[in-house]
């Protein structure tokens, strides 16, 4: 008998940060425990088109999927817990939507009709849910936003239209919400919660199931009394408890009973969930032999959202070392040649994370420099390889000013430059691009191959010659200047199996200094470390026991 796939919507209440991506990656984690398969789609409710041109200090990090989509940060949330393979398709914003429909008005689709909020673009919405439900079991769309934001109006009206169409059986509302603690009352508030839940039965959808935010377990009155309120059974009212590490929430809200009340709601038969590998990750993680601080030397050392994927890639490959990696985030706009030896005594290993602009680049500069000639581990990803690069040239190489034409046009060394023509092995078309070209999702974005050198760095750390990043950028290594770099020494390790693009560079003759024109943080799990990361974790753990 042919599988009728699940929808699960997850919608989220009271208050924005409660976690929502994060229950949702947990419950797809929970649901493929138990041998289903499972898709997620995030529904944004933001005018632009996809997250791309946002900037990072607003919106946190743009996560990028195999195939180029600039997505939400909740998409790599959910990378990291499943095994989904996410594209374009898993992430919707209204701004996508409206493009939609408004492209059909103009072509004539039509005929003549009036185009309106409904049916138009709550059908519109309601296809992009089908698009990821092939070959699935269950699909679980997060619905962004608060419940009661204009916004989300439509996404909500869709969801609530897709019972009907999709059968009842086939439908689970789950709806997170905050339980606080009143330390004055010396008790937990459910009244937010009730408020939350009305909002959302007023626009025609009952949850099914809530996930309650809170600091400690739910007592049994007090899910009695939430259930009684909000029209849901007692045992579909979950504790979603703070946790220490992400990573448990799988386990939380399977003490709690969750995947038993999903699949028990949506009438599916499944074995009983295996959760060791999970267990045996959070075992490790909590309790390691040893640390390590890495400093990573960025723009947006504020709001450590913009660097999500990165500081859970270097989590995953502090695990594989049995270490607890410490992050110390260094603005990098204080940094000169003077400040750095007095910031970098404090770090074993030294990371400069992808960026734009030239706001800070010099201190960067002296970063790598400082790693450089101190034998201090270094990591340049896409930005902090260009970093790398410029610092080589300047320093080593003795070309005098060399820069990115990203920072200064007028260098006379464009050591990294905007490449106007390449060819791209994926499409097997000739790209072009110059300075005025629009700058929404016109990057090099998504997958390519990279060719690995044998015996190199990067080799030792793959242990495979042929391998696959996925790309963020629109500079690129200037082959101009490839032959003189590599004459001072400079290693180019891994390139475009055309030799055209440079992926790769590294140093001789220093413990471990590598820079990637990729972004190898978005395919790094807990259960699978990134390489790189792990063995730049292991460096900056040898160098720490050499500092004693
Ligand atoms: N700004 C650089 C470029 O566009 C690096 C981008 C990045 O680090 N993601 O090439």
């Amino acid at each position: 008998m042919a599988f009728t796939t699940k929808y699960i919507f997850v919608t989220g209440g009271v208050l924005s940060s409660l976690g929502k991506g994060l229950a949702s990656a947990a419950i797809g984690a929970l649901l493929e425990s138990r041998g289903l398969s499972v898709t997620l789609q995030k529904l944004d409710p933001y005018i632009n088109v996809d997250p791309g041109t946002m900037n990072p200090f607003q919106h946190g990090e743009v996560f990028v999927t195999d195939d180029g989509a600039e997505t939400d940060l909740d998409l790599g949330h959910y990378e990291r817990f499943t095994n989904a393979q996410l594209g374009r398709d898993n992430n919707f914003t209204t701004g996508k939507i409206y493009n939609a429909v408004i492209t059909k008005e103009r072509r004539g689709d039509y005929l003549g009709g009036t185009v309106q909020v409904i049916p138009h673009i709550t059908d519109e919405i309601k296809q992009s849910i089908r698009l990821v439900s092939k070959d699935v079991d269950i699909v679980i769309v997060e619905i962004g936003g608060t419940i009661g934001d204009i916004e989300s109006l439509p996404f909500l009206e869709a969801i609530r239209q897709f019972r009907a169409d999709a059968g009842k059986d086939n439908v689970l509302y789950i709806h997170l919400t905050l339980v606080p603690y009143i330390g004055t009352a010396g008790e937990l508030k459910t009244k937010p919660t009730q408020h939350s839940v009305k909002e959302l039965r007023s626009i025609g959808i009952q949850p099914d199931i809530l996930l309650c935010r809170t600091d400690r377990y739910l007592s049994r009155d007090i899910k009695k009394k939430i259930a009684l309120f909000c029209n849901v059974g007692e045992n579909a009212v979950i504790t979603a408890k703070d946790v220490d590490c992400i990573y448990e929430v799988p386990l939380i809200f399977h003490k709690e009973g969750l995947d038993d009340r999903i699949v028990e709601l949506l009438h599916v038969w499944t074995r009983a969930p295996r959760l060791d590998a999970w267990e045996r990750f959070v075992e490790q993680y909590k309790n390691p032999l040893r640390d390590v601080t890495i400093g990573i030397v960025g723009k947006y050392v504020d709001l450590t959202e913009s660097y999500k994927s990165l500081n859970e890639a270097l989590y995953h490959g502090g695990t594989a070392n049995d270490c607890r990696v410490q992050l110390k985030f260094i603005d990098s706009e204080t940094l000169d040649p003077d400040t750095c030896s007095g910031i970098f005594t404090e770090v074993d290993g030294i990371l400069v994370p992808g960026g734009f602009g030239s706001r800070g680049i010099e201190g960067k500069i002296c970063a790598a420099r400082y790693a450089r000639e101190n034998a201090v581990p270094y990591f340049g990803i896409c930005l902090g390889m260009q970093i790398a690069v410029i610092e080589f040239a300047r320093h080593v190489a003795g070309l005098e000013d060399a820069n990115s034409a990203e920072f200064n046009e007028m260098t006379p060394h464009p050591v990294i430059y905007l490449m106007l023509e390449w060819y791209d092995e994926k499409t097997d078309t000739v790209q072009k691009r110059d300075a005025n070209s629009a700058k929404g999702a016109t990057m090099r974005l998504g997958a390519y191959p990279c060719r690995i050198k044998p015996d190199s760095l990067a080799h030792r750390a793959y242990r495979e010659e042929d391998i696959s990043e996925r790309h963020r950028h629109r500079y690129e290594f200037n082959n101009a200047y490839r032959e003189k770099l590599e004459e001072k020494g400079l290693i180019i390790s891994g390139e475009s199996p055309n030799g055209e693009l440079v992926e790769i560079t590294e140093l001789p003759d220093h413990p471990w200094f590598l820079g990637c024109q990729f972004h190898p943080e978005f395919k790094s799990r807990p259960r699978k470390p990134h390489p790189l990361f792990a063995a730049f974790v292991q460096a900056s753990l040898k160098n720490r026991n050499k500092k004693g």
